[in-house]
């Protein structure tokens, strides 16, 4: 097997445009995986290991540009106050040694349905910025997802960033699983409130062939919620988002759970974290 070491940005671009089956490893925590269980045979490793420029977050004049290989841990660390509801999903990332490594690059790269980040970068409109020797694009990140584990990456492109704008209400993050630590969700969501458009986000993790964006439950939530004058949650109100995200999704019988399980444990985590936000708003409003 090849092992190819850009110690670049440009470098990474031209040595993927030269192997497009070059496989990217930037944490390694899903290629190891896949590697050690045979699973997969690639003729060439890109280590992404050595490009500094993916390493890094910058504020921009939008929000925050998070590089694609920045680890779980410095985003936990670093980007708390920045990205509150994306530090809440990289918490609950499998170990400190799995967040050490992992990246939203590398969540991204596999598009697995149950990434812990995707419903959160669904409710906070984030953006994926791609990069070949063709040129840079953003993909919005309703259009990135395109199957289970397939998304919209040509295949001499590599993702360099995350755009995630700055947030102006509270965000949540709530996940179900066998237990706290080193799980893959049963189902998750990620919910964040838009204040300055009275606008809901509200994504759903582990119940598709996608990550899935509510749409029907944030819009009957934006026009439900009090935004001026934020009056306490009506129990009517949060249950009917519950029941909207649930009917959003489209889970299957594995052995994680079963699709009904995992449409009530949304409806729950989805009347819950929009408690928890809108009290939130509401004492800081
Ligand atoms: C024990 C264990 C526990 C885990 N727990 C969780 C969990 O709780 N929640 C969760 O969401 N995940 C979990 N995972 C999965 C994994 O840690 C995450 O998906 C992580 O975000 C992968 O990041 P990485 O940098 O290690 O990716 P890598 O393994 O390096 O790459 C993953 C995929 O993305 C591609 N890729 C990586 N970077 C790029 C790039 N810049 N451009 C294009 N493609 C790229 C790779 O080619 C590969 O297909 C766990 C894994 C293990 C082994």
């Amino acid at each position: 097997m090849e092992f190819l070491r850009p110690t670049s940005l440009a470098d990474a671009l031209a040595a993927k445009a030269e192997h497009p089956d070059a496989v990217p490893i930037a944490g390694g925590t899903d290629v190891m995986v896949e590697l050690n269980f045979d699973h997969r045979r690639p003729a060439a490793l890109l280590d992404l290991n050595r490009v500094g420029e993916l390493a890094e977050w910058t504020a921009t004049p939008d929000g925050t540009r998070l590089g694609a290989c920045v680890p779980y841990t410095r985003i936990i660390a670093e980007l708390g106050d920045r990205l509150p509801g994306l530090a809440m999903a990289s918490r609950t990332v499998g170990s400190p040694q799995i967040r050490n490594r992992g990246t939203v690059g590398g969540n991204l790269g596999a598009s697995s349905p149950a990434g812990d980040t995707h419903p959160v970068l669904l409710a906070t409109d984030a953006t994926v910025e791609v990069a070949s020797v063709r040129g840079t694009r953003e993909i919005p990140i309703g259009e990135f997802y395109r199957g289970v584990k397939r998304n919209a990456l040509e295949p001499d492109e590599l993702i360099t960033a995350v755009h995630l704008p700055e947030g102006t209400g509270p965000q949540q993050f709530s996940k179900v699983g066998t237990r706290n630590a080193m799980v893959i969700a049963v189902c998750s969501f990620g919910l964040a409130l838009h204040p300055d458009g009275n606008r809901v986000g509200a994504g759903i993790g582990s119940a598709g062939p996608t990550p899935i964006r509510a749409v029907e439950a944030e819009r009957f939530a934006a026009e439900e919620l009090s935004w001026d004058s934020p009056k306490p949650l009506a129990d009517a109100v949060a249950r009917r988002f519950g029941e909207l995200v649930a009917t959003a999704a489209t889970p299957i019988d594995d052995v994680r759970g079963t699709a009904a399980y995992r449409r009530h444990a949304l409806s729950v985590l989805a009347r819950r974290t929009l408690t928890w936000a809108w009290k939130d708003y509401a004492r800081c409003a």
